[in-house]
């Protein structure tokens, strides 16, 4: 039996055998192509290039947590973007007619024997950098990513070194226990969205890979944040326990269902969902969410071969809108950026990409994306219960622009006679302290707001959400992060507006008091969290909420804050 240590992103014990999803052996067959052929082979060279390239770029800004591996990385885009390399691949191709997975493979055996044969160990360490890059590029013109999933199934815990947002939204659909990786960090997208699934996660795992094989039974404990490998039968039967009682503490909290999300003293808070993807919304209905607080539509622009059109987005917009009609839809338009990458968007290589192109900025310079999109969710919104939220506001003068767009869009369906509701609710996010401080200028141009707490205290702390080895600086707890909290849900109130909250804290348990008392109108949680942030609102009343957070503001450091928090919990 084996313990390690990891960082717990979503709670709950999961019991099941090892899957470890890392590289396949990959089978080149020796094919030859038609001469007629030649065009379109190389210029399927040149895109698996390009998207290989970007896929390491992107890694490089998001995932090279030492400096070595960075260089690594580096070599591997200089690998790619060698003239000698696109030189033999296409004289391979044009005269020798190979396939392009042929030629490739070719190429890179041609190295690899060259360095094999030169008994120096700078050469042996390039000889990896090589074979990896092959594998990378290879993998992805074989188009063998997609079946990594292939041997997943109800009984599965999947181990990985890494996990990204694409990759695990793919992940959805497999009914697995639970999930654990040696790198990543609590609040990185790939790790929200697992936490959507409800299932026990672990990241951050130091050593996980060198001392797991596939297939062993482990357990998950994403209480303690704890990998148990191969359990001894007394530990087995101790967590068998464990899990026996969070199903029934599970399915005691089915039975809030149709209870009425308001505190003790009848103040009402609306309880809504987040989701990512457009097959969650069985969750929201199953567990009869009041809406949609926040749809991060990224997600249909990050894991596609090409941009959605304004048709399809709103066949996805319309059908969700629909599903849940009467209760309200909020559609966040694109946030591409930070640890969310679109190839599709083509965005360039960044020093600092939280600070860099992300959310409403591109939009705004990606006028006709951005157009496709608005015009896509008005069309949806033909019974009036969809609502627009633009992500990583900072200043009004983005709503300003953002709002002359949607009248434009507006007059042109219009023109174009699209029947729709045309009065549609316009909200920003509250996730950048310049936003914090003007929101009561947001407020007189918005007819909501949102506090997506996930950035704001990213923002607010300088401290990189997705940087596991500086995870202790991330308190979302932190006077700094009250205070924000308080001065928008004031400001918006004297305007007459409400305010939500959507990031992550909103479903923690030991937060939801606080957020009640500090006035949060509406709190959007990850479809299974629902239940038990109801079960906390139901369980509070005003007064109290209230005097927590007086007592809450008067301290001064996050230690005592957090601490009093838990005692509480
Ligand atoms: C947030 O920042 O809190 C939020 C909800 O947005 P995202 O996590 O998608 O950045
Ligand atoms: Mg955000």
């Amino acid at each position: 039996m084996k313990r390690l240590k990891g960082i717990p992103v979503s709670t709950g014990v999961a019991i099941g055998y090892a899957k470890i999803i890392e590289r396949e052996k990959l089978h080149i067959e020796r094919k030859f192509i038609l001469k007629n052929l030649v065009k379109s082979e190389l210029q399927r060279f040149k895109e698996d290039v390009d998207f290989v390239v970007k896929e390491i770029e992107h890694l490089i800004s998001n995932y090279s947590y030492s400096q070595e591996n960075e260089e690594i990385l580096t070599a591997q885009k200089m690998i790619l973007r060698d003239p000698e390399f696109s030189k033999r691949v296409t004289t391979l191709i044009s005269d020798e007619l190979n396939s392009l997975e042929n030629a490739i493979s070719t190429y890179f055996t041609e190295i690899v024997d060259i360095f094999n044969n030169m008994d120096n160990e700078f050469f042996s360490q390039r000889l990896s950098d090589f074979e990896d890059v092959a594998y990378r590029l290879l993998s992805h013109t074989l188009k063998k990513r997609k079946n990594l999933l292939k041997k997943l199934n109800e009984n599965s815990i999947l181990i990985m070194e890494n996990i990204t947002p694409s990759f695990v939204t793919r992940v959805f659909e497999k009914k697995i226990q639970g999930l654990c990786t040696e790198k990543g960090s609590k609040n990185s997208h790939s790790s929200i969205i697992a936490r959507s699934m409800n299932l026990p996660m672990l990241v951050s795992t130091m050593e996980l890979l060198e001392n797991i094989e596939e297939n062993q039974q482990v357990i998950v404990d994403g209480n303690n944040g704890e990998i148990i490998i191969s359990p001894t039968k007394s530990i087995l039967v101790r967590y068998e326990k464990i899990l026996k009682q969070e199903k029934i503490e599970k399915e005691k909290l089915q039975e809030l269902i149709d209870v009425e999300s308001k505190t003790l003293d009848n103040r009402k808070i609306k309880l809504m969902s987040n989701i990512e993807i457009p097959e969650e919304i069985d969750q929201v209905l199953k567990y009869r969410s009041e809406g949609i607080g926040l749809f991060r539509t990224e997600f249909l622009f990050i894991d596609c071969d090409e941009l959605p059109t304004e048709e399809e987005q709103y066949k996805i917009y319309i059908e969700i809108a629909e599903k849940c009609n009467p209760e309200p839809v909020i559609i966040r338009t694109i946030d591409v950026g930070g640890d969310k990458f679109s190839r599709i968007l083509n965005i360039a290589h960044e020093e600092n990409p939280n600070l860099g192109w992300r959310g409403i900025r591109i939009s705004l310079e990606n006028i006709s994306i951005f157009r496709q999109q608005i015009r896509a969710i008005l069309r949806a919104n033909v019974k009036g219960n969809v609502k627009i939220m633009f992500p990583m506001v900072s200043c009004v003068e983005e709503i300003i622009q953002a709002k002359k767009i949607i009248e434009e869009c507006n007059k042109d369906l219009k023109k174009e006679k699209v029947k729709y509701v045309e009065d549609i609710e316009i909200g920003a996010m509250i996730e950048i302290p310049s936003a914090v401080i003007t929101s009561d200028i947001l407020a007189e141009e918005c007819d909501f707001l949102s506090i997506g707490t996930n950035d704001l205290v990213q923002y607010i702390l300088a401290v990189d959400r997705d940087n596991e080895s500086i995870s202790e600086y991330y308190k979302p707890c932190h006077p700094s992060v009250i205070r924000s909290i308080k001065l928008t849900v004031d400001n918006a109130h004297k305007k007459g507006i409400e305010v939500a909250i959507c990031g992550e804290m909103a479903s923690e348990k030991i937060f939801v008091k606080l957020l009640v008392g500090l006035g949060i109108d509406e709190f959007s949680v990850s479809p299974g969290r629902l239940l038990m942030v109801k079960n906390e609102i139901i369980n509070c009343d005003m007064k109290n909420a209230e005097m927590l957070v007086d007592e809450v503001l008067k301290i001064n450091t996050y230690e005592e804050i957090y601490q009093l928090l838990v005692n509480l919990g």
